[in-house]
């Protein structure tokens, strides 16, 4: 299938290269242009604008930021919907807000195009391993459209609902994995202060009813104060912010949400942005006067 890529950063470009690896035609657009020539360099195309990237594709995947980002590269003039030939398949893979996302679903509708809201998770690694979890909102029929490019990219791939419920599922993720960031720091620190050896006992944790994927998969970096992203502070905020807006829309009480919402607010503002999201241990290790994570 010819395949336009829109966003080629940490996540985009390996998830492109994966395409192109599957024996897709792939042409990336991306607002530095360094990052089209990475793509060049691996067999793809490059485009010099949407309008360009879309001309021809069966299927347009974006991986943006921000909510604003993927508005602007859809909705805005000669944007991704009003470029797309009808029946053209669009993926939006970001992770966005909810409600802009069932916005989206009913325009690029009524432009005679099929939309799937499909987020992931999987982190850089999962990008590069083509092994992400991928969360899709949208018809039974835009999904099936999809599996085959999906299958290239991850391994966990469900449909969840209709437009937008792959980001709900998404912001889900979001508060699941910072709140227990949040509670294995905070076990770290305690286990430390008490001067217990954290290897063994993170280990013994790790196999009853306490064990989680942040215990398997980051203990060891944290234990080593290794908090290069990763996924970014900055990132994680943004997406307890969606988590929160679309919390307060359905009148959830989430007490938990709103404390770690704050912890990661915190931890941005006090220069903790650029680092992996896992640097909550930093934060709780200094608030609680303590120096073994906080003063490296
Ligand atoms: P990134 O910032 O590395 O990449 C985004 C890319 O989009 C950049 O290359 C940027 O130049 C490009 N871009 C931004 N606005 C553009 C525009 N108007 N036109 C064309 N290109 C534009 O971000 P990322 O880490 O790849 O994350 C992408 C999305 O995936 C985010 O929504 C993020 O929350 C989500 N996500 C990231 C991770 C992760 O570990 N990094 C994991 C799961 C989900």
């Amino acid at each position: 299938m010819r395949v336009a890529f829109i966003g080629l950063g940490v996540m985009g470009l390996p998830m492109a290269r994966n395409l192109l690896r599957a024996g897709h035609t792939v042409i990336g657009f991306n607002r530095s242009r360094e990052k089209i020539e990475s793509l060049k360099s691996s067999g793809g195309l490059g485009a010099g604008s949407i309008r360009e990237a879309v001309d021809g594709a069966e299927v347009v995947v974006t991986m943006l930021p921000d909510t604003p980002d993927v508005l602007a590269v859809h909705a805005d003039d000669h944007g991704v919907l009003q470029s797309a030939a009808p029946k053209t398949l669009v993926i939006d893979m970001s992770t966005i807000r909810p409600d802009v996302t069932v916005d989206l679903h009913a325009r690029a509708t009524s432009a005679g195009l099929a939309f799937l809201d499909a987020p992931v998770s999987g982190g850089e690694q999962g990008a590069i391993d083509g092994s992400l979890s991928i969360m899709c909102g949208g018809s039974q029929e835009a999904f099936d459209a999809a599996l085959p490019i999906l299958e290239k990219v991850g391994t966990t791939i469900v449909r969840v609902g209709g437009p937008g419920s792959g980001q709900t599922v998404k912001a889900a993720n979001q508060l699941l994995v910072a709140g227990t960031i949040q509670l294995v720091a905070e076990a770290m620190v305690f286990l430390d202060a008490h001067e217990v050896d954290l290897a063994p006992a993170l280990a013994v944790l790790n196999g009853g009813l306490a064990g989680n994927a942040i215990l398997t998969r980051k203990a060891k970096s944290m234990m080593d104060a290794e908090f290069s992203p990763g996924f970014r502070v900055d990132l994680h905020h943004k997406d307890l912010g969606i988590y929160r807006e679309a919390a307060r829309d359905q009148g959830v009480f989430s007490p938990l949400g709103a404390a770690v919402t704050e912890l990661m607010a915190a931890l941005r503002r006090t220069g903790g942005g650029s680092l992996d999201h896992s640097a909550l241990l930093r934060q709780v290790d200094a608030l609680s006067g303590r120096s073994r994570w906080s003063g490296r």
